[in-house]
Protein backbone atom coordinates (compact mmCIF):
# COMPACT_ATOMS: atom_id res chain seq x y z
CA UNK A 1 0.00 0.00 0.00
CA UNK A 2 1.14 3.48 -0.89
CA UNK A 3 2.82 5.50 2.37
CA UNK A 4 -0.06 8.10 3.49
CA UNK A 5 2.06 10.52 5.44
CA UNK A 6 -0.23 12.92 8.27
CA UNK A 7 1.60 16.09 7.39
CA UNK A 8 2.65 17.47 4.52
CA UNK A 9 3.97 20.74 4.23
CA UNK A 10 4.23 22.45 0.94
CA UNK A 11 7.45 25.14 1.25
CA UNK A 12 10.39 25.14 3.53
CA UNK A 13 10.29 28.78 4.56
CA UNK A 14 9.85 29.86 8.09
CA UNK A 15 5.95 29.13 8.28
CA UNK A 16 6.65 25.70 6.62
CA UNK A 17 9.57 24.26 9.11
CA UNK A 18 8.04 26.04 12.13
CA UNK A 19 4.67 23.61 11.03
CA UNK A 20 6.79 20.36 10.59
CA UNK A 21 8.73 21.28 14.08
CA UNK A 22 5.79 21.53 15.81
CA UNK A 23 3.93 18.69 13.48
CA UNK A 24 6.44 16.19 14.01
CA UNK A 25 6.60 16.73 17.67
CA UNK A 26 3.65 16.01 18.23
CA UNK A 27 4.35 12.95 16.99
CA UNK A 28 2.87 13.00 13.41
CA UNK A 29 4.63 11.89 10.44
CA UNK A 30 5.96 14.66 8.32
CA UNK A 31 7.42 15.77 5.37
CA UNK A 32 8.26 18.97 3.62
CA UNK A 33 8.24 19.42 0.11
CA UNK A 34 10.33 22.67 -0.94
CA UNK A 35 11.35 23.56 -4.84
CA UNK A 36 14.32 24.88 -3.80
CA UNK A 37 16.43 25.44 -0.72
CA UNK A 38 15.04 25.99 3.05
CA UNK A 39 14.36 29.66 4.23
CA UNK A 40 12.31 30.71 1.93
CA UNK A 41 12.34 34.53 0.90
CA UNK A 42 14.19 35.19 3.94
CA UNK A 43 17.49 33.88 1.80
CA UNK A 44 17.19 36.74 0.15
CA UNK A 45 18.70 39.13 3.03
CA UNK A 46 21.88 38.87 4.19
CA UNK A 47 20.62 41.37 7.58
CA UNK A 48 17.35 39.98 9.62
CA UNK A 49 17.65 42.26 12.65
CA UNK A 50 13.73 41.63 14.26
CA UNK A 51 13.29 38.08 14.52
CA UNK A 52 13.71 37.65 18.30
CA UNK A 53 16.42 35.53 20.02
CA UNK A 54 19.26 37.22 17.68
CA UNK A 55 20.80 39.87 19.36
CA UNK A 56 23.00 40.78 17.02
CA UNK A 57 21.11 40.08 14.11
CA UNK A 58 21.42 36.97 11.39
CA UNK A 59 21.64 36.56 8.09
CA UNK A 60 18.74 34.85 6.30
CA UNK A 61 20.34 31.51 4.61
CA UNK A 62 21.76 30.53 8.40
CA UNK A 63 18.52 31.00 9.89
CA UNK A 64 16.97 29.11 7.30
CA UNK A 65 19.26 26.21 7.49
CA UNK A 66 18.41 26.30 11.46
CA UNK A 67 14.85 26.35 11.24
CA UNK A 68 15.06 23.16 8.97
CA UNK A 69 17.97 21.06 11.05
CA UNK A 70 15.41 21.92 14.26
CA UNK A 71 12.63 20.53 12.31
CA UNK A 72 14.65 17.56 11.12
CA UNK A 73 15.70 16.85 14.98
CA UNK A 74 12.44 15.59 15.83
CA UNK A 75 12.28 13.46 12.70
CA UNK A 76 10.80 15.37 10.24
CA UNK A 77 11.89 14.99 6.54
CA UNK A 78 12.92 17.43 3.46
CA UNK A 79 12.06 16.57 -0.17
CA UNK A 80 13.37 18.98 -2.88
CA UNK A 81 10.60 19.26 -5.08
CA UNK A 82 8.49 21.29 -7.02
CA UNK A 83 4.06 20.60 -5.81
CA UNK A 84 2.99 20.98 -9.31
CA UNK A 85 -0.79 20.64 -8.60
CA UNK A 86 -3.18 18.84 -5.56
CA UNK A 87 -6.67 17.40 -5.29
CA UNK A 88 -7.38 18.88 -1.32
CA UNK A 89 -10.65 17.41 -1.23
CA UNK A 90 -10.13 13.22 -1.29
CA UNK A 91 -9.22 11.51 1.74
CA UNK A 92 -6.36 11.05 1.60
CA UNK A 93 -5.40 14.26 0.12
CA UNK A 94 -3.23 13.78 -2.97
CA UNK A 95 -0.27 16.15 -3.89
CA UNK A 96 1.82 15.63 -7.51
CA UNK A 97 5.09 16.98 -7.49
CA UNK A 98 7.65 16.29 -10.00
CA UNK A 99 9.19 13.71 -7.87
CA UNK A 100 5.72 11.70 -8.01
CA UNK A 101 2.57 11.53 -6.00
CA UNK A 102 2.12 12.15 -2.62
CA UNK A 103 -0.87 11.43 -0.09
CA UNK A 104 -1.16 12.97 2.87
CA UNK A 105 -3.88 13.22 5.47
CA UNK A 106 -3.77 17.01 6.13
CA UNK A 107 -1.84 19.42 4.32
CA UNK A 108 -0.32 22.68 5.15
CA UNK A 109 0.33 25.38 2.55
CA UNK A 110 3.01 27.31 3.71
CA UNK A 111 4.20 28.62 -0.26
CA UNK A 112 5.05 31.84 0.78
CA UNK A 113 4.86 34.70 -1.69
CA UNK A 114 6.94 35.65 -5.10
CA UNK A 115 8.21 38.72 -7.03
CA UNK A 116 6.13 40.71 -8.60
CA UNK A 117 6.63 40.82 -12.54
CA UNK A 118 6.40 44.53 -14.35
CA UNK A 119 4.25 42.77 -17.06
CA UNK A 120 6.59 44.53 -19.86
CA UNK A 121 7.39 42.21 -22.92
CA UNK A 122 10.20 39.83 -22.68
CA UNK A 123 10.43 40.07 -19.31
CA UNK A 124 10.59 36.91 -18.36
CA UNK A 125 12.80 35.94 -21.07
CA UNK A 126 15.55 38.20 -19.77
CA UNK A 127 15.54 36.96 -15.91
CA UNK A 128 19.48 36.84 -15.47
CA UNK A 129 20.26 37.87 -18.73
CA UNK A 130 20.04 41.69 -16.97
CA UNK A 131 16.98 41.56 -15.42
CA UNK A 132 16.79 40.84 -11.69
CA UNK A 133 14.07 40.65 -8.76
CA UNK A 134 16.75 40.17 -5.87
CA UNK A 135 19.49 42.85 -5.44
CA UNK A 136 20.71 41.17 -2.00
CA UNK A 137 21.27 37.69 -4.44
CA UNK A 138 22.17 39.21 -7.80
CA UNK A 139 23.78 43.05 -6.95
CA UNK A 140 27.41 41.76 -7.14
CA UNK A 141 27.50 41.00 -10.72
CA UNK A 142 27.46 44.28 -11.38
CA UNK A 143 30.30 45.88 -9.54
CA UNK A 144 30.74 49.02 -10.97
CA UNK A 145 27.71 49.08 -13.72
CA UNK A 146 24.82 51.09 -14.64
CA UNK A 147 21.79 49.84 -13.07
CA UNK A 148 17.95 50.86 -11.97
CA UNK A 149 15.19 49.80 -9.63
CA UNK A 150 11.52 50.29 -10.47
CA UNK A 151 9.25 50.56 -7.68
CA UNK A 152 8.80 52.91 -4.41
CA UNK A 153 8.27 50.92 -1.78
CA UNK A 154 10.53 49.62 1.28
CA UNK A 155 12.02 46.89 -0.99
CA UNK A 156 12.70 49.20 -3.80
CA UNK A 157 14.79 51.78 -1.54
CA UNK A 158 16.90 49.00 0.24
CA UNK A 159 17.71 47.39 -3.25
CA UNK A 160 18.47 51.28 -4.25
CA UNK A 161 20.75 51.69 -1.21
CA UNK A 162 22.36 48.08 -1.42
CA UNK A 163 23.13 48.49 -4.88
CA UNK A 164 24.89 52.55 -4.46
CA UNK A 165 27.15 50.69 -2.70
CA UNK A 166 28.25 48.11 -5.23
CA UNK A 167 27.47 49.93 -8.32
CA UNK A 168 28.59 52.99 -10.38
CA UNK A 169 25.26 54.32 -11.28
CA UNK A 170 21.88 53.67 -9.93
CA UNK A 171 18.36 54.89 -11.14
CA UNK A 172 15.61 54.90 -8.93
CA UNK A 173 12.60 54.81 -11.64
CA UNK A 174 8.83 55.14 -9.91
CA UNK A 175 5.52 55.94 -10.95
CA UNK A 176 4.84 58.28 -8.44
CA UNK A 177 6.74 61.73 -7.27
CA UNK A 178 7.57 60.38 -3.71
CA UNK A 179 8.72 56.92 -2.19
CA UNK A 180 5.89 54.91 -0.24
CA UNK A 181 9.08 53.54 1.66
CA UNK A 182 9.17 53.89 5.15
CA UNK A 183 10.48 57.36 6.39
CA UNK A 184 13.72 55.60 7.87
CA UNK A 185 14.76 55.06 4.20
CA UNK A 186 14.56 58.84 2.76
CA UNK A 187 17.32 60.42 4.59
CA UNK A 188 19.90 57.50 3.28
CA UNK A 189 18.64 57.31 0.22
CA UNK A 190 18.60 61.40 -0.47
CA UNK A 191 22.00 61.33 0.90
CA UNK A 192 23.50 58.15 -0.87
CA UNK A 193 25.66 59.01 -3.48
CA UNK A 194 25.27 58.02 -7.39
CA UNK A 195 21.77 57.42 -6.91
CA UNK A 196 19.03 59.58 -9.54
CA UNK A 197 15.31 59.21 -8.74
CA UNK A 198 12.94 59.57 -12.15
CA UNK A 199 9.86 60.28 -10.62
CA UNK A 200 6.64 59.76 -12.42
CA UNK A 201 7.87 57.60 -14.63
CA UNK A 202 7.23 53.96 -16.33
CA UNK A 203 9.45 51.58 -18.06
CA UNK A 204 7.64 50.99 -21.17
CA UNK A 205 10.23 48.53 -22.94
CA UNK A 206 12.99 46.65 -22.66
CA UNK A 207 15.79 47.07 -25.09
CA UNK A 208 18.52 43.69 -25.92
CA UNK A 209 19.86 41.84 -28.21
CA UNK A 210 21.09 38.83 -26.38
CA UNK A 211 21.19 40.98 -22.56
CA UNK A 212 19.46 43.95 -21.48
CA UNK A 213 20.97 46.57 -22.56
CA UNK A 214 18.69 49.27 -21.35
CA UNK A 215 14.85 50.63 -21.28
CA UNK A 216 11.77 52.63 -22.70
CA UNK A 217 10.86 55.49 -19.71
CA UNK A 218 7.35 57.19 -20.26
CA UNK A 219 6.90 60.47 -18.23
CA UNK A 220 3.40 59.87 -16.84
CA UNK A 221 3.11 63.58 -16.36
CA UNK A 222 4.60 64.85 -19.57
CA UNK A 223 4.08 62.04 -21.78
CA UNK A 224 7.24 62.31 -22.93
CA UNK A 225 9.65 58.98 -24.09
CA UNK A 226 12.89 58.70 -23.17
CA UNK A 227 15.63 55.93 -23.40
CA UNK A 228 18.25 55.13 -20.73
CA UNK A 229 21.19 52.64 -21.55
CA UNK A 230 21.61 50.16 -18.40
CA UNK A 231 23.84 46.89 -17.76
CA UNK A 232 20.78 45.65 -14.86
CA UNK A 233 17.23 46.26 -14.35
CA UNK A 234 16.39 45.51 -10.50
CA UNK A 235 12.17 45.19 -10.20
CA UNK A 236 11.22 45.83 -7.20
CA UNK A 237 7.76 46.47 -6.92
CA UNK A 238 6.19 44.06 -4.41
CA UNK A 239 4.93 40.75 -4.28
CA UNK A 240 2.00 38.54 -4.84
CA UNK A 241 1.25 34.81 -3.54
CA UNK A 242 2.08 31.81 -4.59
CA UNK A 243 -0.81 29.70 -5.34
CA UNK A 244 -0.98 28.36 -8.84
CA UNK A 245 -0.78 24.44 -7.70
CA UNK A 246 -4.03 24.86 -6.15
CA UNK A 247 -5.82 26.85 -8.05
CA UNK A 248 -9.58 26.72 -8.32
CA UNK A 249 -9.59 24.20 -5.66
CA UNK A 250 -9.36 26.13 -2.12
CA UNK A 251 -10.89 30.05 -1.90
CA UNK A 252 -8.50 33.04 -2.37
CA UNK A 253 -9.44 37.16 -1.86
CA UNK A 254 -9.24 39.15 -4.51
CA UNK A 255 -5.43 39.86 -4.60
CA UNK A 256 -4.71 35.69 -4.67
CA UNK A 257 -4.30 35.24 -1.01
CA UNK A 258 -5.52 31.94 0.68
CA UNK A 259 -8.23 32.89 2.31
CA UNK A 260 -7.38 31.82 6.40
CA UNK A 261 -8.26 33.23 9.62
CA UNK A 262 -5.63 33.58 12.55
CA UNK A 263 -6.40 29.40 12.96
CA UNK A 264 -5.19 29.08 9.66
CA UNK A 265 -8.24 27.01 8.43
CA UNK A 266 -8.91 26.94 4.52
CA UNK A 267 -12.20 26.81 2.70
CA UNK A 268 -11.03 22.67 2.36
CA UNK A 269 -11.19 20.37 5.68
CA UNK A 270 -7.67 19.43 6.78
CA UNK A 271 -5.99 21.77 4.75
CA UNK A 272 -4.23 24.48 6.21
CA UNK A 273 -2.45 28.03 4.93
CA UNK A 274 0.65 29.38 6.95
CA UNK A 275 2.48 32.68 6.42
CA UNK A 276 2.68 35.33 3.80
CA UNK A 277 0.42 32.91 1.68
CA UNK A 278 -2.92 33.62 3.52
CA UNK A 279 -4.92 36.98 4.18
CA UNK A 280 -3.55 38.46 6.88
CA UNK A 281 -2.01 41.85 8.12
CA UNK A 282 1.10 41.43 8.80
CA UNK A 283 4.06 39.31 6.92
CA UNK A 284 6.70 38.69 8.60
CA UNK A 285 8.92 36.08 9.38
CA UNK A 286 7.62 36.14 13.20
CA UNK A 287 4.13 36.07 11.96
CA UNK A 288 5.06 33.17 9.21
CA UNK A 289 6.47 31.32 12.42
CA UNK A 290 3.40 31.47 14.65
CA UNK A 291 1.75 31.04 11.81
CA UNK A 292 3.62 27.23 11.29
CA UNK A 293 3.07 26.98 14.71
CA UNK A 294 -0.90 26.95 14.59
CA UNK A 295 -1.34 24.98 11.65
CA UNK A 296 0.47 22.18 12.93
CA UNK A 297 -2.16 22.02 16.13
CA UNK A 298 -5.06 22.40 14.11
CA UNK A 299 -4.07 19.83 11.49
CA UNK A 300 -3.25 17.54 14.34
CA UNK A 301 -6.72 18.36 16.00
CA UNK A 302 -7.98 17.57 12.41
CA UNK A 303 -6.46 14.25 11.96
CA UNK A 304 -7.59 12.88 15.06
CA UNK A 305 -11.15 12.80 14.06
CA UNK A 306 -10.20 10.86 11.23
C1 LIG B 1 14.51 40.80 0.65
C2 LIG B 1 13.60 40.47 1.79
C3 LIG B 1 13.93 40.85 3.07
C4 LIG B 1 13.08 40.56 4.14
N1 LIG B 1 13.47 40.94 5.40
C5 LIG B 1 12.69 40.61 6.45
C6 LIG B 1 13.10 40.94 7.77
O1 LIG B 1 14.16 41.54 7.99
N2 LIG B 1 12.28 40.57 8.80
C7 LIG B 1 11.10 39.90 8.60
O2 LIG B 1 10.43 39.57 9.58
N3 LIG B 1 10.69 39.58 7.36
C8 LIG B 1 11.45 39.92 6.27
N4 LIG B 1 11.04 39.59 5.01
C9 LIG B 1 9.73 38.91 4.84
C10 LIG B 1 9.84 37.41 5.23
O3 LIG B 1 10.97 36.86 4.59
C11 LIG B 1 8.56 36.67 4.84
O4 LIG B 1 7.46 37.27 5.50
C12 LIG B 1 8.65 35.21 5.24
O5 LIG B 1 9.76 34.58 4.65
C13 LIG B 1 7.39 34.45 4.83
O6 LIG B 1 7.58 33.12 5.15
P1 LIG B 1 6.72 31.95 4.47
O7 LIG B 1 7.22 30.69 5.06
O8 LIG B 1 5.29 32.26 4.58
O9 LIG B 1 7.04 32.02 2.90
P2 LIG B 1 8.39 32.06 2.08
O10 LIG B 1 9.51 32.57 2.88
O11 LIG B 1 8.03 32.76 0.82
O12 LIG B 1 8.68 30.51 1.77
C14 LIG B 1 7.89 29.80 0.87
C15 LIG B 1 8.67 28.59 0.37
O13 LIG B 1 7.81 27.78 -0.41
C16 LIG B 1 8.51 27.28 -1.53
N5 LIG B 1 7.54 26.96 -2.57
C17 LIG B 1 6.70 27.81 -3.22
N6 LIG B 1 5.94 27.15 -4.12
C18 LIG B 1 6.31 25.84 -4.04
C19 LIG B 1 5.88 24.68 -4.73
N7 LIG B 1 4.93 24.70 -5.68
N8 LIG B 1 6.48 23.51 -4.42
C20 LIG B 1 7.45 23.44 -3.45
N9 LIG B 1 7.88 24.53 -2.77
C21 LIG B 1 7.33 25.72 -3.05
C22 LIG B 1 9.43 28.43 -1.91
O14 LIG B 1 10.54 27.97 -2.66
C23 LIG B 1 9.83 28.97 -0.55
O15 LIG B 1 11.01 28.37 -0.06
C24 LIG B 1 11.86 39.86 3.91
C25 LIG B 1 11.51 39.46 2.62
C26 LIG B 1 12.37 39.76 1.56
C27 LIG B 1 12.01 39.32 0.17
Amino acid sequence: MEKIYDVVVIGGGPAGYTAALYATRAGLDTLVLEKFSAGGQMTETQSIDNYPGFDEGVDGFTLGMKMQAGAERFGAKTVQTEVLSCELSTQPKKIVADSGEILARAVIIATGAGHKHLGVADEEKLVGRGVGYCAACDGMLYRGKTVAVVGGGNSAAADALLLSKICAKVYLIHRRDTMRAEKVYHEPLMKAEGIEFLWNSEVTELIYDKRLSGVKIRNKQSGEESELSLDGLFISIGRSPVTAAFGGQIALDGSGYIIAGEDTKTSIEGVFAAGDVRTKALRQIVTAAADGAVAAHFAEEYIATL
